[in-house]
């Protein structure tokens, strides 16, 4: 009777547990701007921002404003407000721009790069240019580095 109930009590307790995750799952979303669908929403790029978004340029390594920006939260596309990365797949690549192991699902498109040898990775809702994907470098256990343009993205701030 009394293994019953702790195990009961265990079921209870998970249950529980699971629906409060869940519900901040909501709260996050609820923070992030509309995404932009039709290219006349867009938000407008200051000169330096559409050199390297429309113009699939880079920006000088170490100093994006994101590059060591380590708050829980959303990275999202600049022009377009599509959700790009989450800050638990951000690492140190050492390389320069922000690392990251993994997108959100979708929402990362990977096309090969005129240079040949590199994958361009663009924003899969508006083609913004954000960077290069490398894979098998064994930085960390999904062996993939997304090297993005801090400059490409902003940080949208996890509600408390
Ligand atoms: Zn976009």
């Amino acid at each position: 009777m009394m293994l019953l109930l702790a195990v009961s009590f265990a079921f209870s307790a998970c249950a529980q547990k699971q629906h409060k995750t869940q519900k901040k799952e909501t709260t996050i979303m609820n923070t992030l701007p509309d995404i932009k669908k039709d290219s006349s929403q867009w938000n407008k790029l200051t000169a330096a921002e559409a050199r390297v978004i429309e113009d699939k340029g880079t920006e000088y390594p170490g100093t994006g404003e994101l590059l060591a920006n380590n708050k829980k939260g959303t990275y999202i596309c600049r022009r377009c407000n599509a959700p790009l990365y989450r800050s638990d797949s951000k690492f140190d690549g050492h390389c320069g721009w922000p690392s990251f192991d993994d997108e959100i699902p979708g929402a990362v498109k990977r096309l090969p790069d005129p240079d040949g040898e590199r994958t361009e990775i663009e924003c899969a809702n508006c083609g913004a240019h954000l960077g290069h994907v490398f894979l098998g470098e064994g930085f960390t256990a999904k062996n993939t580095r997304h090297c993005v343009n801090s400059i490409s993205m902003q940080f949208i701030p996890d509600a408390e």
